[in-house]
């Protein structure tokens, strides 16, 4: 059933971000890191809803290793890992900051707290609107800024952004919680001097299927149906299809999917004044009396 799964793939989540948040990362490769906490999902018998995020410092969001990525941790490093488990098709996304510099605490911890302000509001019929000023508010009080054009999302089967934003500002309109829908929150923090805004990076090495349709080339429409069948409307890396296609060939099959408009390539997200960047979050259901954190520690 639905909210078993949700609650299944939460639970893992949030025991693999625990390990995650506790380890000592610096001397990794970011590809390390992405293998080892792939790993942990899949041997707690779930599947990843997306491939491990692993974003240093002023990169926001959406960066995953390539395969052998060399980039190593830092001391000085803030590196955000974004997790997401699905059982069934049903999503749990998590992500929590790593950082061994201790002038980035509050950062992170800004971050955190701003989490927990939003869940702490959270029921049924509650607008994602207010949920958004709380974010800001909670941030703006200890000098650091949102980044205001990244958001929370709604959850849907095999679909990690189901169409709705859960803003890091206050904003006019939006929406309300429903009962027994699945969103993820997640406010991101820079400095003050950060502008507060990303902008698209060049690096691309998170993907996901656009459309089904055949593109006459017999082995990328190969690749195309490998991907639905492992990954469904799912994003996924290079580093998840080099076991069937040897990585050259897979990267020149992956364009021409690009090139084709069957699948679409994610940028890197980056600070557009270079600062650094943290972030916390919970994938969560609001019901009546509050709310089911399904990421929650335990
Ligand atoms: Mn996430
Ligand atoms: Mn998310």
């Amino acid at each position: 059933m639905q909210t078993d799964d949700y609650l299944k793939a939460g639970k893992i989540a949030a025991e693999v971000r625990e390990m995650v948040r506790n380890k000592d990362w610096i001397g990794k490769t970011v590809y390390e890191i992405c293998e080892e906490v792939e790993g942990e999902i899949k041997k707690r018998g779930a599947k990843c809803a997306f491939p491990v995020n692993t974003s240093i410092n002023e990169i926001a969001a959406h960066y995953t290793a390539e395969p052998n990525d060399p980039i190593t941790i830092k001391d000085t490093d803030l590196v955000k890992i974004d997790l997401g488990v699905q059982v069934n098709g049903y999503i749990a996304d998590t992500a929590v900051t790593v950082c061994y510099d201790s002038q980035y605490d509050g950062l992170v911890q800004t971050a955190e707290e701003a989490l927990a302000n939003a869940m702490s509001m959270i029921k049924t019929g509650v607008k994602a609107s207010d949920i958004g000023r709380k974010i800001e508010s909670t941030i703006k009080q200890k000098g650091f800024k949102p980044i205001a054009n990244l958001s929370g999302h709604s959850l849907g089967q095999y679909t990690i952004h189901a169409g709705k934003s859960i803003p890091n500002i206050w904003s006019i309109g939006g929406f309300s919680l429903s009962e027994n829908s699945a969103y993820a929150c997640e406010p991101f923090v820079t400095t003050g001097q950060g502008g507060g805004f990303v902008r698209n990076g060049k690096i691309k090495n998170i993907f996901a299927i656009n459309s089904r349709k055949k593109t006459k080339n017999a082995e990328a429409d190969k690749l195309l149906d490998f991907i639905w069948e492992n990954f469904n409307m799912l994003p996924f890396a290079l580093r998840w299809i080099t076991k069937e296609w040897e990585e050259k060939k897979a990267k020149e099959l992956l364009e021409i999917l690009v090139k084709k408009k069957a699948i679409q390539a994610y940028p890197i997200l980056m600070e557009i004044n270079e600062q650094r960047v943290a972030q916390a979050e919970h994938t969560f259901i609001p019901n009546e009396n509050g709310v089911t954190v399904t990421t929650k520690t335990l």
